[in-house]
This record gives structure tokens, sequence and C-alpha cells, in this order.
């Protein structure tokens, strides 16, 4: 049966209750009031008649005419109310008794009417009795049945009130749990109303939900297995090893290179933490320790160290020979994890090393004989050997300079293969800059001459603390910094050399007014090789990479401000 059924049926039982227990209420009222009319009307009257006729005959001595006329009215009046069964007989035997005591007018028919009256009195009385005692029972099984009713009414109410809220309420909350089981993604959940209630629509529906829902999902599914299977082909076929992990640091997905690479079988890497695992594995705790340094820099947005960072390839024993990867670290959207990928440049690095070698081996061959040549130079300009004419002096001259410039290009490469091959030795010593700053104004002095420069010096001597640097290197470093000063310069050029305390820190700085440096190319100066498109001046390109490379080896820092036009200033920033 629909709700609506089931409400209106019980709302219409319990109507028809309460309709009928009024209506027998009202019956039954009615009825005992009906009775006590009775007993009022008839009974009672007839008692009254009665004793209207004992008191006519007791006047009647005294006025026989009064008498007669009072007592022939009440009989006339009784004939007419006679009610009771028996009650006609003694109303006759009083009109009989009434005609004899009227003809013998004696103490004992008088006797006789006035017993026949009371007679009557006591029949309508009898009856009053009885007809009261009936109304009090009419007055008990009406209330027996009022309340025998009221009690029905009450268990249906109470029924309908226990019933009704449970009715509405159960659906809606088997409903509402089958939400909750749909929203954790337990698609089989199915409801069941039964077959004759509205909600067995809402079943329907939510059945029907939650079978597509369980069908999409079966084929989402499907297709994410298919593309994960898909992705671990490709991921297994990449000869690179990689590695996935979750933002919790777990590993997702490792392809068969890296499982060598760590030397740990796949299913007990799947899963587990990198972080347990990288207690016992050397290669997995670099790499996490990377990832965690990649990820602070990220925040700090240190550019400079970023790319140092991603420069430093990580060496590796693997198959008993030395391999080299560089790492990238590659982080998934909304920090959901992060994918390491390793490129092995082992044969790079080989390269790479060959060649520094080579650079090496060869600068330190050249050496010799430029500095052969140089001093066969210095034996032709010695006029005990004979002398030269204008132009002979001229291409001397030429092949001194040239020499000069050959010796300086050796003396960087070599440099250049010393940090590169990584056995930069530092001899580091108590120094006043104001000692290294004389030593680049005397290596460039005929230099300076040369292009007729006027070198100023900035130097508050009292305010400037001592570094701790290998004063040979760092001299070489602003020596060239002083040389380039001079050559990007014009003619009869301003250059103005000096320190600087900042805190604890300590600045020294070569500022010149030539053409300046477009701001593109601030960061690659300091690159290998590197010269800006245009430069006409001659030179290797390597003088500034070494001198970041030995500024940072101290720990300290190079940078460049400079406007096209307007000159430049590099500075080199120690810690005191
Ligand atoms: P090199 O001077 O031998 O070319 P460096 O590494 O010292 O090599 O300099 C790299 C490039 O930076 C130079 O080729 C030049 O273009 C630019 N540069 C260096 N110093 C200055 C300067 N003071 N003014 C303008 N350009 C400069």
């Amino acid at each position: 049966m629909k709700t609506k059924n089931k409400i209106a049926f019980s709302i219409g039982i319990l109507l028809i209750v309460i309709a009928s227990l009024g209506i027998f209420a009202s019956r039954s009222i009615q009825m005992i009031k009906l009775n006590t009319e009775n007993i009022l009307k008839d009974n009672y009257n007839s008692v009254m008649y009665s004793q209207n006729m004992l008191k006519a005959i007791s006047i009647f001595d005294s006025d026989s005419t009064a008498a007669m006329n009072l007592f022939v009215k009440n009989m006339n009046l009784q004939k007419h109310n006679e009610t009771e069964w028996n009650e006609k007989q003694t109303t006759k035997q009083l009109i009989h008794d009434y005609d004899l005591f009227l003809k013998v007018k004696d103490a004992g028919s008088r006797l006789r009417l006035e017993s026949t009256i009371n007679s009557i009195i006591k029949l309508n009385t009898d009856a009053i009795q009885r007809k009261s005692e009936k109304a009090v029972d009419s007055a008990h099984s009406v209330l027996f049945y009022t309340i025998l009713l009221s009690l029905v009414s009450t268990l249906i109410a109470i029924f309908m009130l226990l019933r009704f809220p449970k009715m509405f309420t159960s659906p809606i909350k088997a409903l509402l749990e089958g939400i909750i089981e749909i929203s954790n993604h337990k698609y089989d959940k199915r409801l069941d109303f039964g077959h004759n209630s509205e909600f067995t629509d809402v079943a329907k529906s939510f059945n029907n939900m939650a079978k597509e829902l369980s069908v999409f999902q079966e084929s989402s599914m499907a297709r994410i297995i298919s593309t994960k299977q898909y992705l671990e082909t490709v991921i297994n076929a990449i000869k690179e090893p990689i590695l996935g992990l979750s933002d919790k640091k777990d590993i997702l997905f490792a392809n068969t290179a890296v499982t060598q690479i760590l030397n740990i079988p796949t299913e007990k890497l799947i899963d587990k933490s990198a972080l347990d695992l990288s207690l016992s594995n050397d290669l997995l705790r670099r790499l996490i320790r990377g990832m965690e340094k990649g990820s602070d820099k990220k925040d700090s947005d240190d550019d400079k160290d970023k790319e140092k960072d991603n420069d430093s390839p990580l060496k590796i024993y693997s198959d008993n020979k030395e391999c080299y990867y560089e790492v990238h670290y590659l982080p998934l959207s909304k920090n959901s994890g992060t994918v390491v990928l390793l490129s092995d440049v082992t044969k790079f690095k080989m390269r790479d090393d060959a060649k520094t070698n080579f650079i090496s081996v060869i600068s330190h061959e050249l050496k010799t004989p430029i500095s052969a040549i140089l001093m066969s130079l210095k034996l032709l300009e010695d006029e005990r050997v004979g002398n030269m004419n204008g132009e002979q002096k001229e291409l001397a001259q030429n092949i001194q300079d040239n020499s000069d410039r050959l010796l300086s290009i050796t003396g960087e490469l070599l440099k250049m293969t010393q940090v590169e091959a990584g056995v930069l030795h530092l001899n580091p010593k108590i120094t006043k800059p104001i000692e290294l700053i004389d030593y680049a104004i005397n290596a460039t002095r005929v230099l300076a001459e040369h292009w007729n420069c006027n070198i100023e010096v900035d130097y508050p001597e009292d305010k400037i603390s001592k570094i701790f640097v290998d004063s040979e290197k760092i001299a070489w470093v602003i020596t060239n910094l002083l040389s380039n000063a001079i050559h990007y310069s014009s003619e009869n050029a301003r250059v103005i050399i000096g320190a600087r305390q900042l805190d604890k820190k300590v600045e020294i700085f070569v500022q010149d007014f030539g053409k300046g440096i477009d701001p593109r190319y601030h960061k690659t100066i300091f690159d290998r090789y590197f010269r800006v498109p245009g430069t006409k001046v001659q030179g290797s390109g390597l003088g500034l990479s070494i001198s970041k490379d030995f500024v940072e080896a101290h720990g300290g820092t190079i940078r460049v401000d400079s406007k096209p036009g307007e000159g430049s200033r590099f500075v080199v920033t120690f810690n005191t």
C-alpha cells in the first residue's frame, strides 16, 4: 500500500472511531435525558395527583364540593397518566372506590380509597426508583463504552504516532546510508523499500545510479590499469633510471634500470618508504638528500645554486665501474610527488675528462716552446747579437705580443683544467685586501700606461678587515678584473679599484666607465669561453669563469653591475 493511502486509511479509521464515539456518547446522553424526563413527567405527576386526591379526602368533611372538584380533577388527570404496568387496574380500582365512597361515605370506604391512592403512589415511587437505577446503569454503560472507544482511538493514535515517523524516516535513513556508501566508492550498494512504496522510485533511481557508477568505475579502473601497464612498459623500456616518489616519499614506480643501480629488486621497492630504504642504501640516501636540497632551493629561489647542483654529476659504482649520472627532479603538480630521472652522462664525463686532460697536457707542453720563443726574442733584441732595422723591430714586437698572449692563454687554460680536474689546492692565509689591489695595479701597470689609463684607488684603510684567502689566486682574479676594465674601456679612461666593508663581509670592486655589458649577458659572461658578441678585444673567454671558480672555492661570490654605455662594476665578496 502506498504511504499516502496508508496515512489516509489510518486517519480514516481514527475519524470513524472518533465519530462513533461522539455519536454513541450523544445518543446515550440523550437516552438518559429522556428516561429522566419520563420519570419526572409520568411517575412524578401520578404521585402529585395521588397526593392531591389524598388532600381532597382530608378536606371532604369541611368542604365537600371543593374536595370533590379537586378529587375528580386529579382522578381524571391520573386516568390519562397510566404509565406503569398494573397502574390502569389500580386507577380503575380508584374510580370504583371513589364511587363507593360517594355512595356510603363511611370510614371503611374512605380507608379503602386512601389505600388505593397510596397503592398508586407506591406504584409510581417504585417506578421512579427502578427507572433512576436504570438511568444510573445506562450512565455506567455509556461511561464504559466511551472509555472503551477512547482507549481504542488512543491506541490507534499511538500506533500512528509510532509508525508514521518511522515510515518516513527509515527509507530516508536507508537512503542516507546508501549515499554514504556510494561516496566511499562502494558502488555495489543497492536499496530496497518493498513494492508499494513511493520510495520504490527513489530506490530504483539510486540503484540505477549505483549501477552506472560501478560500470563507470570498472571502465575507468580498466582504463587506469591499462594506462598504468602502458606507462610501466614505456618506463621499463627507457634505459635511463627512473624513480617515482609520492609526496610522502613512498616509491610509486621504479624501472629496471633504477633497480639495477640501486641494487634492490622491484618487489622490495614498490610501495615501500624511500626514507626507510635509504637508511641502508647510500645511493637512495643521496638522491633523497638532493631532492630535499632541491626543494629548499626552490623555496629560496636561488637560481645560481640550482644550476651548480645540476652541473655536478652523481658518481655511482655500478657493475664494478664508475658511472656518472645527472639527476633531474621533476615535481608533480600540486606537490603530489616527484619523479627522479637519472641521465647517464658517463660518456660525456669521460670525454670531458679527456678534453681537460688534453688541454692540460697541451697547455703545459706549449709553455716551454713559448718561453723559448720569448727567450730567443730577448736575445734577438740584444744589440750584441746585431742591430734590427725598424721593420724587424716591429715584427719582433709583434712576436712578443702574440707570445705573451699565448702564454697568458695557456696559463688560463692550465688554471681551468686545475679547477675541472678538482685538484684546485688552496693555500689560504690572512691577507689585507690592499695587498691584492696593489699587486693587480703593478701587474697591469704597463697595460695601463699603454692605454693611458688612470687607475684610482678607493680604499678606506682603517675600515677594511683582513680576509683569509689564497692571495696568489685572488690576486690573479683582481688582476684579471683590472686588466678587463682597462681593455674594455676607451683610451685615456678612468678606472676605480677599491674595497668596502659590509658588516662581516669585504667587497673588492673594479669599476670602469667603458662600454658596459648588456644585462642579457650578466650571467653568461661567467661561463667558460663565453665572450659578449661583437667583442673586438682579443681574449679567450676564460678569465671570468676561472675567477668565479677561484672566488667560490673560497666561499665568496662574484657579480657584475653594469649598464651598456655607462661602464661596469665587478664586485668580489668574501667573508671576513
Ligand atoms: P676575455 O676577456 O678573455 O674575453 P673574460 O672571461 O675575462 O674573457 O670576459 C668574458 C667577456 O666579458 C669578455 O669577452 C667581454 O665581452 C666581457 N667583459 C669582461 N669584462 C668586461 C668589462 N670590464 N667591460 C665590458 N665587457 C667586459
